[in-house]
């Protein structure tokens, strides 16, 4: 059996904490529900609970390999086995190699000197391998694979002696994207690396505090979102911030914090109904696919022909709606329409049986409404073409219903570069921009379409919020990368 991906980036983690309610685990499997599309092979949740036999705080911990459906449905998990009010909670997807490696699943815990600690983490640390290579030289040995574990390795080495400060310690030695979720004995930790990379929410649901990658993490449980962790910032809710009722806030440390937030969770990866960066994604989505319509208009060869323009579900519903929206007000005749069907029993990721069966793998998961698209000028909007080899399948797929002429218009630019900060993407050379030497003629050609449209850096960057564009990173459009990249790192992810 080969398992087999459509052809979009994928985002490592969700992470969601919670202090101060007796059901945590059933709140942080409810918030980790929510957040599935960033993480579908595997989820843990590590709860804190008083143990008054030993008078100390006592971890439980589960997590295994699939959906977070799946993986708490054991008879009591959520109830006898993960007891405690505080918890944090992570789904993954693997990194290169690390796929079938249970340990590589998160929250990762130990008990140290300090007392337990537990972490999850949902970016990339750029300079691991460095840090790995000196501790390994000095004697730590590690059980994983994981970027994420080298951060325990400097908490419990740290010289500090209160545990906040070792956790600050720590925290400013690792460079590149990380939004953390820490749980002590006596704390719930969150962090965000300098540049704000991955998104991170501060929540409440009554007195009790919420973490969350995404504010729909605080929806599913009736929470209420307050604000986001800040980039540089740590913020610490303990039995003091409970009563309080306000957290405490300090620095990881003094160097400055100047956000690169990545532009593709508002292309691609966040929920169109979380908030992400203080803004609604809806909103941004909706506005690429706006911008999408003005700099990419189609025109069909009868002028007097009306645009069937048609979403990839779900990811490209909002944009589709925008550029829909701004044809019209712009002169245009074109109608929004459902021209392809998803099948939401087929996740992201799927099963192929076996090599011999050479089918379209596009059809497990999309079919088309032959009606809608016959005799008719398509549009299929898009928010994004990786190797092109799903877009291409698509395309086919659309052309068989009989439509007149294909067009297909994409809310983002060419990908060229791969992502080191938290976004799992293909090699440059499986590129099909790169491919096509980033000649848009040539990619329509290879995709098989009358006419290719996509957005451009400046477009893109002009229908987020902070209109300037320095709030952001693209370095997988532009090959700018805000914070430098470890060589060795960046070799071996780019021969991955
Ligand atoms: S390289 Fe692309 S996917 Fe990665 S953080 Fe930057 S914008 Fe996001």
């Amino acid at each position: 059996m080969k398992r087999s991906r459509l052809d979009k980036p994928r985002c490592h983690c969700a992470v969601f904490g919670v202090y101060g309610d007796p059901q945590a685990a059933q709140v942080a499997y409810y918030g980790l529900l929510a957040q599935q599309h960033r993480g579908q092979e595997g989820s843990g949740i590590v709860t804190s609970e008083f143990d008054s036999a030993a008078q100390r705080q006592r971890f439980h911990v589960h997590k295994d390999f699939g959906l977070v459906d799946d993986v708490y449905k054991g008879t009591g998990i959520l109830t006898d086995v993960l007891c405690g009010s505080m918890a944090i909670g992570h789904n993954r997807y693997s990194t290169a190699g690390a796929s079938d490696n249970k340990a590589n699943i998160q929250p990762f815990t130990v008990l140290y000197k300090g007392g337990n600690i537990a972490i999850a983490h949902n970016g990339n640390l750029t300079n691991f391998r460095e840090i790995r290579r000196r501790l390994q030289n000095e004697g730590t040995i590690f059980q994983t694979t994981s970027d994420t574990e080298v951060i325990l390795h400097l908490i419990a080495r740290s010289k500090e002696r209160e545990q906040i400060d070792q956790i600050r310690d720590a925290l400013s030695q690792v460079r590149g994207a990380f939004s953390l979720v820490i749980l002590t004995d006596s704390a719930l930790i969150a962090a965000r690396d300098h540049s704000g990379f991955r998104p991170l929410a501060l929540g409440r649901k009554g007195k009790a505090f919420l973490v969350s990658s995404e504010t729909v993490g605080f929806d599913i449980v009736d929470g209420e979102y307050v604000r986001d962790v800040q980039p540089g910032e740590m913020v610490i809710i303990d039995d003091k911030a409970h009563r309080a009722g306000q957290v405490t806030s300090i620095r990881i440390d003094d160097r400055p914090a100047i956000p690169h937030h990545c532009i593709f969770e508002y292309i691609y990866f966040s929920r169109p109904d979380s908030r992400v960066f203080g803004h609604s994604v809806d909103k941004v989505r909706r506005k690429l696919g706006k911008n999408l319509a003005k700099s990419q208009p189609v025109l069909p060869k009868d002028p007097a022909d009306k645009l069937i323009v048609i979403n990839v579900p779900d990811s490209s519903n909002t944009a589709t709606m925008g550029y829909v929206q701004a044809t019209n007000k712009e002169g245009g005749n074109a109608k929004l329409e459902i021209g392809l069907i998803r099948s939401h029993y087929i996740g992201r990721t799927f099963i192929q049986p076996g090599q011999d069966i050479r089918m379209n793998k596009v059809k497990t998961k999309f079919n088309t409404v032959k009606g809608v698209l016959k005799d008719n000028v398509v549009v299929i909007v898009d928010d994004s073409i990786v190797r092109g080899t799903t877009s291409r399948q698509l395309v086919q797929l659309v052309r068989q219903a009989g439509p007149k002429e294909v067009h297909f218009r994409v809310s983002s630019p060419p990908i060229t570069h791969p992502c080191h900060y938290g976004m799992d993407f293909p090699t440059p050379k499986e590129l099909i921009a790169n491919q096509c030497d980033g000649d848009v003629k040539k990619i329509g050609e290879a995709l098989g379409v009358d006419s290719l449209g996509y957005l451009s850096i400046e477009e893109m960057l002009a229908s987020a919020p902070d209109e300037n564009g320095e709030n952001y990173c693209t370095a997988c459009f532009s090959g700018r990368y805000p914070v430098p990249i470890d060589t060795n790192q960046k070799k071996e992810e780019n021969e991955a």
